[in-house]
């Protein structure tokens, strides 16, 4: 079965732009839908533009995993508002995203593995989470039927799923209702300024007049904001899915050890991941920035591999240009789609592990297997910020695997910034400003 979303499915919202809006939003993962969304419920006109379909990039190819679970403490209260309105939209947008409260479970292999998962408690007590750390036997009940044992493990049963190729069109559609005006197949190739502050955006169908724009590029983030001298030390790494056909509810919510990560799909499938690992093509970006990702490497240094020549038209292959004009085509319509091959032997590892864990569903069939290109930040967390050198340019970017589940309450925050409304939560550690003032990075805590 072909990936759900692809470059040659029928554009919903062919444009023309319009030549005039008061917000420009780029890209549209969950981050820019739910980022404009915000922003037209509060009267402002917002145009968003993506370079190829809406969602075809992370937004549909992650997990479908909504958790605050492991999460950084500064971003726990922005998913905590993020859960309350995934399940506001479950109610109120009239089509069935998948929402589903049946828990995440991070299961310890060892002793060690346990105690790591423990120090995250005290962040789940301080936000009022029901999180609880499992004893082996406890664990044992609660994954009754499966073959493998575990030491342990950590339980947050509020935790949800969605169904991402699902979930994140039916939201556009929504926002579309609201006022949203989205053009597909519309790159934006550069922003326009006026004495410094941002006066439009010129797309490849002609300039939009705007006087903000919000930058939600996901893996082509970092590209874009360089050719306009803004810099982020932001690395795409490779990770590899897979799907069952529809097989007997073992769990049913989601679920990771030390070598799988499991969840049960609204179609009665699982969706399948190798845990901890990812494979980084190493571009001109990644050989810059390697040094301040040396953290997050070292913390994890066989969850990475390093492979040396990203493919033609990444955002980072060497041959990607980083100085085109805007009146020439740019690296983003190059790529409408970034669509990278699944790692078949990770596949096949996969099916094995979650077979030896589940040996009662005896021969399944894994129907699709996909990739996606993860964006990431040194420190695990991402950059929502408005950027001081040039007014009118908000970023939303480097969700670093996790942007599925917080992407509304991060939407909600960007349009806060743009509007200059008071901030609903501390976002001081998301600032732009923590790569290039001396600031330590501190290392979030990547479970
Ligand atoms: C395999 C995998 C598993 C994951 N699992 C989970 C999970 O279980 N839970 C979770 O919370 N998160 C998960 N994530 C992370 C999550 O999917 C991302 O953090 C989130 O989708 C990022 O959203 P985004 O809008 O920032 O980026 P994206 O969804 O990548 O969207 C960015 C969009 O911008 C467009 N664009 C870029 N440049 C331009 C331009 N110049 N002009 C126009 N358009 C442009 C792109 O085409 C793209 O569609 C996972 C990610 C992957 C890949």
């Amino acid at each position: 079965m072909p990936f759900p979303i692809s470059i040659d499915d029928p554009i919903s919202y062919p444009g023309p732009p319009p030549s005039d809006t008061d917000v420009v939003v780029v890209g549209g993962g969950i981050i820019g839908v739910m980022s404009a969304w915000e922003l037209a419920k509060r009267g402002v006109k917002v145009v968003l533009l993506e370079k190829g379909r809406i969602a075809a990039e992370q937004s549909s190819r992650n997990w479908g995993w909504i958790r605050a679970q492991g999460r950084d403490a500064a971003e726990v209260p922005i998913m905590q508002e993020a859960a309350t309105m995934w399940r506001q939209m479950a109610d109120e947008i009239g089509e069935d995203i998948g929402l589903r409260q049946s828990g995440v479970t991070y299961l310890a292999e060892n002793e060690k593995n346990l105690a790591r998962y423990e120090g995250w408690l005290p962040i789940a007590h301080d936000h009022g989470l029901d999180t609880v750390l499992m004893s082996a036997k406890e664990t044992a009940a609660k994954f009754e039927g499966s073959a493998t044992t575990w030491a342990g493990a950590l339980w947050t049963p509020g935790d949800m799923r969605a169904e991402p190729w699902v979930a994140v069109p039916a939201l556009a559609r929504a926002a579309v209702r609201d006022g949203v005006t989205i053009v597909e197949s519309c790159a934006a190739r550069m922003i326009e300024t006026k004495t410094g502050r941002v006066s439009g955006v010129i797309t490849e169908s002609g300039t939009i007049n705007a006087s903000s724009v919000v930058v939600a590029g996901g893996a082509w983030s970092s590209l874009f904001l360089r050719r306009h001298g803004v810099k982020i030390p932001q690395l795409s790494v490779r990770a590899t899915v897979a799907a069952t056909a529809p097989v007997e509810n073992v769990h049913d919510g989601a679920a990771v050890d030390d070598r799988l990560a499991f969840r049960r799909r609204q179609d009665g499938g699982y969706t399948l991941a190798a845990s901890g690992f990812h494979e980084l093509y190493v571009g001109p970006d990644a050989f810059r920035a390697l040094g301040s990702f040396a953290g997050q490497l070292m913390q994890d240094p066989l969850g990475t591999r390093l492979k040396p020549v990203p493919p033609r038209d990444y955002p980072d292959a060497w041959g990607t240009s980083r100085r085109w004009e805007a009146d020439a085509v740019s690296p983003f319509e190059k790529m409408r789609v970034l669509d990278p091959a699944p790692n078949m032997k990770k596949v096949a590892s996969m099916a094995k592990s979650f077979a030896d864990t589940y040996p009662q569903l005896g021969k399944f069939e894994i129907t699709t297997a996909w990739a996606g290109m993860i964006d990431t930040m040194p420190d695990v967390v991402p950059v929502v910020d408005t950027v001081k050198e040039m007014p009118g340019l908000t970023i939303a970017t480097g969700m670093c695997g996790h942007g599925f589940g917080i992407g509304p309450g991060f939407g909600r925050l960007v349009a806060q910034l743009v509007t200059g409304e008071t901030l609903n939560h501390d976002i001081s550690r998301f600032r732009l400003s923590r790569f290039h003032d001396g600031s330590k990075l501190t290392l979030g805590p990547n479970l």
